[in-house]
């Protein structure tokens, strides 16, 4: 890996320079990948002002839409073409499990290929209006500079679920990634540029919050597109309101994953594996809160540890693993003082608990059990391999369980009752309500939260839209 990796703005790579630096860390090992640039406030400005020169004279927007097909087609292309040395660099960079990290980079090629057929169909409407008088009609617009602002638990797929729907819209945009992950989005933007995206239309700037902030402030920016923490998006929102920016929130969760006793309990449980542990947890729709029907709660309670204590723990480039080191020290320390928080709350710890003896940031796939819906563990999204049973005795109280959290990212439900189903799904507060499956994801649904869990959605029509705005136009016959 290279020493230092430059940012880009206007199609030109650039280098540290006299800037303040961080070092990217390996979190399996804690050693120094590379160094990056923190963005200053002129690279802000640098970056807003190409993106606008791009976005006023039509470079991009003003291309035959097949042509613009054509070119998200080609990153999709490139994309896969890359793949494997795309999710390498996401391991090295994250720690994610190597096959995480495979998933994901072709997710975000599909992105690219389900956005790239986006362009040609971005239709208008034909309004009738009083009976002949006028000729009326919409036409939808790209809303302008798009900001997108990147967490590090997602780092290539995130940005492909904002970038792909921007670029179909027209969009011209400058884009954000985590400090902690910044790598995988700028070979992305080098892929960009070789699949033939103008200079100047997507500019990518390195850097922390302080870059993130003076992105949301900046008058040149029209939207934009986060996802991150609850506490930081609602400060992205109380920002971007002095200059009315549009907003996609993309933010935290405490997803309720409920087991009802009709339930197909191998798949309950495998399930509630890939739900709790996957990606070591730190996922916005980790299931960790697994609501339990009490009449198989002590059946549920002995699958389940004994389930955890198989969670193979390593490093993501070894292969096999779904626990690999958190993102980073500090995070490590959150989810050790969650795991105190859970035995001071009276919750007992089942499996797991402590550190791993290994090099990186490990901490043990963790079940709690004895757990209720008032205890911290149950309320605050932990971000790490530990999850919690909570037991319920019906319908009635699983819904009222599940829906007592500010938050609303996304539920599981587990029966073999398709009356029941229908009905949870109903009741239950949430964007996203899965039945005997968990995490599942594609370019063409659109994913997103209510609540504390944010605001818009990303993929689907939605997301397209959300990147476009819509005029009227009336013409006197
Ligand atoms: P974070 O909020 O700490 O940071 C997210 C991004 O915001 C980073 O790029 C950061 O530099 C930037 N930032 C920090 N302060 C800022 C400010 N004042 N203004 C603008 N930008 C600022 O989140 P994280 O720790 O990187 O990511 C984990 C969080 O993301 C979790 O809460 C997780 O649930 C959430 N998440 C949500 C989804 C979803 O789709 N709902 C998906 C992935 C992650």
């Amino acid at each position: 890996m290279r020493q230092f990796e430059p940012f880009l703005i206007d199609g030109e790579w650039i280098a540290a320079g006299d800037r303040e630096t961080f070092a990217v860390i390996d979190p399996s090992s804690g050693e120094v990948l590379t160094t990056v640039a923190q963005a200053t406030g002129d690279d802000v400005d640098a970056a807003v002002e190409a993106a606008t020169r791009a976005h006023r004279d039509h470079r991009w927007s003003g291309l035959p839409p097949i042509e613009r097909t054509r070119i998200l087609s080609r990153i999709a292309d490139l994309i896969e073409e890359n793949l494997e040395e795309l999710a390498v660099l996401e391991t090295r960079d994250n720690g994610k499990p190597i096959e995480r990290s495979r998933a994901d980079t072709l997710f975000s090629a599909k992105d690219f290929r389900h956005f790239a057929g986006a362009p040609g169909r971005l239709a208008g409407t034909v309004v009738p209006i009083d009976g002949g008088a006028h000729h009326v009609y919409t036409v939808l617009e790209p809303v302008g500079v798009a900001a997108l602002i990147l967490p590090w638990n997602f780092p290539i797929m995130t940005a492909a679920h904002k970038l792909a729907p921007a670029l179909a819209a027209g969009c011209t945009v400058v884009v954000k990634p985590a400090e902690q992950t910044p790598l995988t989005m700028l070979r992305l933007a080098a892929l960009c540029e070789e699949a033939g995206l103008p200079k100047g239309v997507l500019n990518v700037l390195t850097g922390d919050g302080r870059t993130g902030a003076a992105l949301v402030a900046h008058p040149g920016v029209a939207k934009v597109s986060f996802t991150g923490s609850t506490d930081v998006g609602r400060r992205v929102m109380a920002s971007a309101a002095a200059t009315t920016k549009r907003l996609t929130l993309e933010l935290g969760g405490k997803s309720p994953n409920i087991v009802f006793a009709d339930a197909d309990l191998d798949a309950a449980t495998v399930t509630a594996m890939r739900a709790s542990f996957g990606h070591s947890g730190q996922m916005c729709t980790a299931g960790s809160r697994l609501l339990v029907q009490r009449s198989i709660l002590d059946e549920m309670v002995s699958r389940l540890s004994e389930a955890t204590r198989r969670v193979p723990v390593g490093n993501g480039l070894d292969g096999g693993i779904s626990v690999g080191p958190l993102v980073s020290e500090e995070q490590r320390q959150i989810v050790l003082s969650y795991i105190e928080k859970g035995k001071a709350d009276g919750a007992t710890v089942a499996v797991g608990g402590g550190v791993p003896d290994r090099p990186g940031f490990f901490v043990e796939p963790t079940l709690f059990t004895g757990v209720t819906n008032d205890m911290t563990i149950a309320r605050e999204e932990i971000f790490g391999p530990v999850t919690g049973v909570i037991a319920f005795e019906d319908e009635d109280e699983a819904v009222a369980v599940a829906n007592d959290t500010s938050y609303g990212l996304a539920a599981g439900v587990w029966t073999r009752d398709l009356s029941r189903a229908h009905r949870m799904a109903a009741r239950l507060h949430a964007g996203t309500v899965w039945v005997n499956t968990y995490n599942i994801f594609d370019p063409a649904l659109s994913f997103g939260g209510v609540g504390d869990s944010g605001l818009g959605r990303d993929l689907g029509d939605d997301a397209l839209h959300s990147f476009c705005e819509r005029k009227g136009v009336v013409i006197a016959l």
